[in-house]
């Protein structure tokens, strides 16, 4: 264990990449290609999963995604190390 907390930027390119805002009703109206919550939500559970696995500690930086934040606060009441 390394005994430092991982700061992650959760965005996986390979569905982020090139779009300039997250997915919603502005993006829409704008007529933009949007960034799916998933690309965050996807990272957010790996990194979890690896903090659970390794029992290290991990925190995700500016959280945007509903389900990302449902998927940490899974994670913090089963005593993973999250933030
Ligand atoms: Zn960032």
């Amino acid at each position: 264990m390394l005994g430092i907390t991982i700061l992650e930027h959760a965005e996986d390119q390979s569905l982020s990449g090139g779009r300039v805002m997250n997915e919603g009703e502005v993006s829409t109206a704008l007529g933009l290609a949007p960034n799916p919550a998933a690309s965050e939500d996807i990272c957010v559970y790996r990194d979890i999963r690896l903090a659970e696995l390794t029992r290290g500690r991990v925190h995700i930086l500016h959280m945007t995604s509903r389900g990302g934040l449902d998927l940490i606060r899974q994670a913090k009441n089963k005593g993973v190390r999250v933030t």
